[in-house]
């Protein structure tokens, strides 16, 4: 039965450790998500890096051959375009093509 005490009581103290410390385990939760957010705007920045790069490669227009940035490039089906005009141009070759 003394040993049961002792077991109880050891667990009360624990308990009330526990209790007390919970706070701090919680500002450390928070503390730690707080860090991994850190984390992750990190990679996100370097991602944004990336897309600064791919917006300052230079691809060529599919119809005129002009070389043209890559965010300023009009896409369509893997192409790149330097204008709406030469998508539209290329658009309707294609349509004709595939008509004749
Ligand atoms: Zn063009």
């Amino acid at each position: 039965l003394k040993y049961l005490l002792t077991a109880a009581l050891v667990a009360l103290l624990i308990w009330l450790i526990y209790r007390r410390l919970r706070p701090y385990i919680q500002m450390l939760r928070q503390f730690i998500s707080a860090v991994r957010g850190t984390i992750e705007t990190g990679t996100q920045s370097e991602l944004h890096r990336d897309t600064q790069n791919a917006e300052s490669k230079l691809v060529r227009c599919a119809n005129c051959d002009t070389w043209v940035p890559q965010a300023r490039a009009f896409g369509a089906n893997s192409a790149f375009y330097c204008s709406r005009v030469c998508l539209e141009l290329a658009a309707k070759i294609r349509r004709r093509k595939a008509a004749s």
